[in-house]
């Protein structure tokens, strides 16, 4: 068995043909990033002939500190080396009352939230499915208010509530006991929160919803921006008709959107949070569901799991939470993502008969464009002057950046310039809007260099 170096070294043989005999078809994002990474720090991922790339995805918001942040690694490294408990189920162990203590110490007091800390399986859609569960239990109701373009997750709860019709389609059986309500802006001037309100008058025929999910700002639904008002009157709604609010922060959550959680911008107190992605720090898998401590009904083992909570992502999230000892980060958070806006508006500007307009907030922005050809065809020309940018939209027709929240100024805007490099390739040449072949990751010439 040669080991990863080895592996790195030795790699002239054509990767994509190898993947496609040994891994399943079900893999995505290596269509477009199609080079073989061993090594990744900060902003930065490196392939096998050590090229760098900036990283823009940043494991879909998972790496809100970046790769490999040194503080967090040693963290890590220090417990493994100490022969700290690394797997325990749900016993209780020193590396879990050492996070629950700072996460009460450092993000709920401080923000007056007293929430119990529920450890699921370790991917955001568990939280998501024990979120659903548990309002449900609770509540006995059946039926979830979930919103247009909402993502939630793929298993079948957290589907059900997700609104893509590919990703549905893929569930093979009827996904039920959701009621599909616009987001906000979704369907022109119908206003979503006054609908529910008026179809559950009498006469309207529909129950009272067992919860109500929502992102704040949704991020595989294309970057769109729930206002503060609307949130504010979806909070209002479900307090007057006694229905539990469960946020999905996994995307927003840990300062992707200038503050910890993205609901405290519109002031309001959800009854459930999801949160995952970033937690931990470090890019281990962690999840966590938030509950009012008079919603926290569960039985004991009602969501069980044998990764309810990995210890090492323990340390790495305890670690990652001197960030939020201060402000710092959510002041560079706040000024890189006015520098992320200008820079977008200004390619707007530019191409005005392609783009449907800049979206996002805070560190997760991007642009929409009318045609979503131009989108996958932006990922691809970036990917191959060494930037990695996603796409998102129910027609995967925005451009989606994430950069780390830590990345340094520099490095933001030479990625923010490779994308308009980027951007002008596709523009100039509709070879990229339509390749020959399954990708140009490797073959493109690269026009960048950063030193490693
Ligand atoms: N909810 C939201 C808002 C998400 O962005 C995601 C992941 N993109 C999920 C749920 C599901 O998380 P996971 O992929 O870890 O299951």
């Amino acid at each position: 068995m040669p080991a990863a170096d080895d592996v790195l070294s030795g790699s002239n043989f054509d990767i994509a043909t190898e993947f496609d005999e040994l891994e399943s078809s079900v893999r995505i994002y290596c269509r477009t990033f199609d080079c073989l990474f061993g090594r990744a720090k900060g902003a930065f991922l490196y392939d096998d002939h050590n090229r760098s790339y900036i990283d823009f995805l940043s494991g879909a918001g998972s790496l809100n500190y970046g790769h490999n942040h040194p503080a967090i690694k040693r963290a890590v490294i220090d417990y493994l080396e100490g022969d700290g408990v690394v797997h325990s189920l749900d016993l209780y162990t020193a590396a879990k009352l050492a996070f629950l203590r700072k996460f009460r110490d450092v993000i709920l007091v401080p923000r007056g939230l007293d929430y119990r800390v529920q450890f699921c399986g370790p991917t955001g859609t568990d939280a998501v499915e024990a979120a659903l569960k548990l309002v449900r239990k609770v509540t006995g109701r059946q039926n979830i208010v979930a919103f247009s373009n909402a993502y939630h997750g793929v298993s079948l709860g957290a589907l059900a509530a997700t609104a893509s019709s590919q990703k549905r389609a893929s569930a093979g059986i009827a996904l039920e006991n959701v009621m599909r309500m616009p987001f906000e802006g979704f369907a022109g001037v119908i206003d979503g929160i006054a609908l529910v309100e008026r179809m559950l008058a009498p006469g309207g025929g529909i129950e009272p919803p067992g919860g109500i999910i929502v992102e704040t700002v949704q991020g595989e639904g294309g970057l769109n921006v729930a206002s503060i008002d609307w949130l504010r009157r979806l909070s209002e709604l479900a307090k007057r008709i006694e229905v539990p609010l469960i946020v999905d922060e996994i995307q927003t959550g840990c300062g992707r959107t200038g503050t910890f959680f993205s609901f405290e911008r519109a002031g309001i107190r959800p009854d459930i949070v999801c949160v995952s992605k970033s937690i931990s720090g470090l890019g281990l898998p962690l999840a966590l569901v938030l509950i009012e401590p008079s919603l926290d009904q569960w039985s004991p083992g009602d969501h069980a799991g044998t990764f309810r909570g990995s210890n090492l992502a323990f340390v790495g999230a305890t670690a990652a939470l001197d960030f939020w000892l201060d402000g710092a980060l959510l002041e560079h958070v706040n000024r890189r993502g006015k520098r992320m806006r200008e820079h977008l508006l200004g390619l707007v500007e530019q191409h005005p008969d392609q783009c449907a307009g800049v979206r996002g907030i805070g560190m997760m922005q991007g642009i929409a464009w009318h045609a979503p050809q131009i989108a996958a065809a932006v990922s691809r020309a970036a990917f191959a002057h060494g930037l990695i940018v996603e796409t998102c939209g129910a027609l995967d027709e925005v451009t989606k950046l994430l950069p780390p929240l830590t990345i340094d100024d520099q490095v933001l805007d030479e990625g923010l310039s490779r994308l308009s490099i980027a951007v002008a390739d596709v523009m100039r040449d509709p070879a990229f809007v339509h390749p020959p072949g399954r990708s140009v990751g490797n073959e493109q010439s690269r026009l960048w260099s950063i030193p490693t």
